[in-house]
């Protein structure tokens, strides 16, 4: 039997008769153990014989247990006091309400009593990569029980200082008790690291078991007074404690005896302990537990807010505004990435709307049909249009490169060049006139504006130029100057030009101090000539002319028309001698006249035709340009007078008789409101003599002239329309006149004759006007009588007759003046209604020596009664004449030979 089962023996029995011989209370003692229970209760039963034999009033028992069981009679109370390894101590007093330790157990080693321990994390001393404890993560690590406070966790504590976490950093190898396993793993190479507790390498080296030479313990303590190897801090050793139902006087007694427990020198040997001290401080072991969130800590506390809020105040509150911050900053984040995608949004469609503008542009500048065009500053084109293209009739890929000066303006570039050199940011358009004299074709004129492009800092960058074809311009600019200038049909200078030529030629002249001269030609009878045979002849001819005046001039010369058939011919620098001069200008005009006088072919036709021209010389500015043009004008009429087909100069004495006429015009206007005007009375007889009527005669009686024949002052007036205001005033006295006779025995039968002019007739209320004098002054009307003369008739011939109808109807008498003076024809003779035709006094005058004048008298006297028409003979001066007119069937008669047309006075005392 071995000592170990004899002692085993031993107890048993003593502890059973303890137990059987008393009736005492049950004290049990309750050993948590890892190694095997024999083993345990071996080394503690002394204990038990010591204790029953301290205090015989108790049956006192030890017990072993495994750990896992000595909980469970912890649980169930079966136990009274607890002796078990400072982690479960822990975990039963937490669970169970343990009492805090009363003693804490003292071991012996070498004679010195020990009462802590700690954790050995070694390896093999050949291992040379492990050196320090950070060496030990990844490596295969031999353990004994997982649940091994010395055996495990402290060395887990200890290397979770080190970020190492046993479970998961490093491979566990889980190899039972006792822990002398371990180190056969790591000697045996089965692991590289080992885990143990305290005191085991020294006591299995002690047991011959293990060389120590061999074993390397990693992170070794430098622990003075302690025996053993130590990689980790050291843990008090394992506490006794109470059940709480274990009353506090055995405890009391028990603890006392322990206390003293090593004075038993015999006991404590047998039990292989030093003996038990005052208890240890376990909060090492408990902090451990915390921190392992090993059991009992290994269920999370449950915590108040308040409790969270006392304890992290700071760091909630420093989180709390990081999280702020960082809320803020993620708002903050999303307000801007929002912004920048609305932005970029924004940026893009006005990115899309700005390609849209430009490809618009684009579009708009192929389209145009300008030339557009750009180039750099030497020049190199860059771009150019369709339109301008087309014109230089080239593809764009052989143009673009080329020189714009090249293609625009070959070698006419220089001044262009020029300008374009001096433009500048504020002066920067420039434009140019481009024209192309092409061969047998129409010339092409371009017009080009150019503008230059700086940058900000001022340096030229580039030109964009716009380019427009002006020739169509061009040309219409011509024709309007053509229109303006000259005459359409003969495509001489017109009026205006003329007007503008003369004025140089006046001041010509009188830088030379040579004379000049103006011929004003009038074609004779054209009117004629254009009524019969058409306008077209008539422009025919006048384009004849023309070309036959040009003919008889020097280039220098100007030929104009100023209209109609009217032309000027202005002639400068002739000679410096009036003399000289006059003669030239003759000779140039006589050379015209001749020329105007050949007979024209038109259509086919010959055709005769003059001109009367009329000349008028000058010399410096003196004269006024219109003065110049209105004498020569005067002698073309004077040419006209003397016949036609003739040159005449104008002459002074003419511009006299022009002068007075105008002022003779100028006092007429104020004859009638200054009563300067009178009717004279000529009496009309019968061939007996008798009164039948008389012809009223407009007298003007001005003061300083005297009296003014109207054969002078009538003329001027139908010039005017104060030949109406005259008619006018004529009527009305003549009808007064008539009012007046009729009230009178010898004037009552009497008729009264008034000369209308052609104008005056012509008014469209001619006849209302004399309706109404017949009215206003209630006369008959077929006491007055009107004489027309041919001229009026030469008008408007439908609307003559229907107003001497309308007259007619009045029951007014028509008389014809100057019968045989003018066009007189049948014809019309046979139209007009007429009363009367007075034979004109020139037949008259020498009817008595003239045969022809007789005959022409004689057959209008027949005429007229062939036509039922009355006869009067005006201008009857002679007997001689009133016989043969008598003789030959007149009826009236007017004339010297009776009377004188006289004032009214005058008249009536001769009536
Ligand atoms: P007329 O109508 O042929 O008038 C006749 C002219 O012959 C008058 O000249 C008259 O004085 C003149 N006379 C009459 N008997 C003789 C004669 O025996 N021998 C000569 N040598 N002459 C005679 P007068 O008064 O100088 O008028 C000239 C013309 O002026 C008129 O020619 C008429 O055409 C025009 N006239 C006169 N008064 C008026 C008028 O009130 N209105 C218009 N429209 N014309 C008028
Ligand atoms: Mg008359
Ligand atoms: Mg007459």
């Amino acid at each position: 039997m071995t000592r170990l089962a004899r002692r085993s023996f031993l107890v048993c029995c003593l502890v059973f008769f303890s137990g059987s011989l008393f009736a005492q209370e049950d004290i049990r003692f309750g050993i948590a153990t890892v190694r095997p229970k024999a083993h345990a209760l071996t080394q503690w039963a002394p204990l038990g014989v010591a204790l029953n034999k301290a205090f015989p009033e108790y049956s006192i028992s030890i017990e072993v247990f495994t750990p896992a069981e000595i909980q469970a009679a912890v649980s169930a109370r079966q136990i009274d006091f607890v002796l078990a390894s400072p982690s479960s101590y822990l975990l039963m007093a937490n669970r169970s309400g343990l009492s805090a330790p009363l003693v804490t157990l003292s071991n012996i080693e070498q004679v010195r009593p020990i009462n802590e321990f700690g954790g050995v994390i070694f390896t093999r001393a050949d291992t040379t990569n492990i050196q320090t404890l950070a060496d030990v993560a990844g490596q295969t690590t031999a353990i004994s029980t997982k649940g091994s406070f010395a055996g495990f966790e402290v060395q887990a504590y200890e290397l979770s200082r080190l970020g190492i976490n046993p479970d998961k950093d490093m491979q566990l190898v889980t190899v039972g008790m006792p822990q002398d396993k371990v180190v056969e793993s790591v000697l045996s190479g089965k692991a590289t690291v080992g885990f143990v507790r305290t005191g085991l390498l020294e006591s299995m080296a002690g047991e011959g078991a293990l060389d120590l030479s061999k074993i390397n313990v990693l992170n070794r303590q430098q622990l003075t007074g302690y025996p053993f190897a130590v990689s980790t801090p050291l843990y008090p050793e394992w506490p006794l404690s109470a059940m709480p139902h274990t009353s506090k006087d055995v405890q009391r007694k028990i603890v006392s005896f322990l206390l003293t427990l090593h004075e038993n020198k015999k006991l404590t040997d047998l039990l292989g302990i030093h003996g038990f001290d005052v208890p240890a401080d376990y909060s090492s072991v408990a902090k451990l537990l915390r921190d392992l969130r090993l059991p009992p800590f290994d269920i999370a506390p449950t915590f108040t807010v308040s409790d969270v809020m006392a304890r992290y105040r700071w760091p909630i509150a420093i989180g709390l505004i990081a999280l702020s911050m960082i809320v803020l900053l993620g708002f903050f984040l999303l307000w801007a990435n929002r912004r920048l995608a609305s932005e970029k949004m924004l940026v893009q469609t006005q990115a899309s709307k700005l390609n849209e503008r430009k490809k618009q542009y684009q579009q708009l500048a192929e389209d145009m049909p300008l030339f557009l065009v750009t180039f750099t500053p030497d020049g190199k084109l860059t771009y150019l249009n369709d339109a301008l293209l087309k014109f230089l009739a080239m593809p764009a890929s052989q143009v673009v490169g080329k020189n714009f000066f090249d293609l625009i303006c070959d070698q006419q570039c220089e001044p262009l060049k020029e300008r374009l050199n001096l433009l500048t940011p504020v002066d920067s358009l420039a434009s140019h006139q481009q024209h192309y004299g092409i061969p047998e074709a129409a010339a092409i004129d371009h017009q080009w504006i150019i503008r230059g492009l700086f940058d900000d800092a001022g340096n030229l960058s580039s030109f964009q130029a716009v380019g427009e074809d002006v020739s169509e311009r061009k040309l219409a600019e011509q024709e309007i100057r053509n229109l303006a200038f000259y005459d359409t049909l003969t495509k001489l200078p017109n009026r205006r030009l003329l007007m503008d030529r003369l004025l140089l030629a006046l001041t010509g002249s009188a830088r030379t101090a040579q004379y000049g001269a103006v011929l004003f030609l009038d074609m004779d009878r054209f009117k004629t000539l254009n009524d019969t045979l058409g306008h077209d002849c008539g422009d025919l001819l006048l384009i004849e002319v023309a070309a036959r005046i040009q003919g008889c001039v020097r280039s220098i010369d100007t030929v104009a028309r100023l209209g109609g058939d009217e032309f000027v011919v202005l002639l400068e620098e002739v000679d410096e001698s009036p003399r000289e001069a006059s003669q030239k200008v003759a000779h140039i005009a006589e050379k015209i006249r001749a020329a105007l006088a050949v007979p024209y072919q038109l259509k086919g036709n010959e055709q005769h035709s003059s001109p009367s021209i009329g000349v008028s010389l000058f010399l410096g500015v003196e004269q006024a340009v219109d003065v110049i043009l209105k004498q020569a004008d005067m002698a073309m009429y004077q040419a006209k007078d003397s016949g036609r087909n003739a040159v005449r100069f104008f002459d002074p004495i003419m511009q006299m008789e022009v002068e007075n006429r105008a002022a003779l015009e100028a006092d007429l206007r104020h004859a009638i409101s200054d009563q300067q005007l009178y009717l004279y009375y000529q009496i009309q007889v019968d061939g007996e003599r008798r009164p039948l009527g008389a012809e009223a005669l407009l007298r003007w009686i001005h003061p300083v002239r005297g009296m003014v024949s109207p054969v002078e002052f009538i003329p001027i007036a139908e010039e005017s329309a104060l030949i109406l205001e005259i008619g006018g005033w004529v009527l009305d006295n003549a009808c007064q006149q008539l009012q007046l006779w009729s009230h009178s025995e010898a004037a009552r039968e009497l008729t009264l004759a008034v000369n209308v002019s052609a104008q005056q007739f012509k008014q469209h209320d001619f006849v209302e006007r004399v309706s109404a004098a017949i009215r206003f002054y209630q006369i008959p009307a077929s006491r007055l009588k009107l004489e027309l003369t041919e001229s009026v008739v030469l008008n408007d011939v439908v609307d003559v007759v229907t107003k001497m109808h309308a007259l007619k109807a009045l029951g007014v008498s028509l008389s014809m003046d100057d019968f045989g003076t003018g066009y007189s024809s049948l014809s019309y003779l046979k139209q007009l209604p007429l009363d009367q035709i007075k034979i004109d006094q020139s037949f008259v005058r020498d009817i008595a020596t003239d045969p022809n004048d007789a005959v022409m008298v004689q057959t209008m006297i027949d005429l007229a009664q062939n036509f039922r028409l009355n006869v009067i003979a005006e201008g009857v001066e002679t007997e001689a004449q009133l016989d043969f007119l008598k003789a030959n069937g007149c009826m009236a008669y007017q004339g010297y030979f009776f009377s004188k047309p006289l004032p009214i006075k005058q008249f009536e005392a001769l009536l």
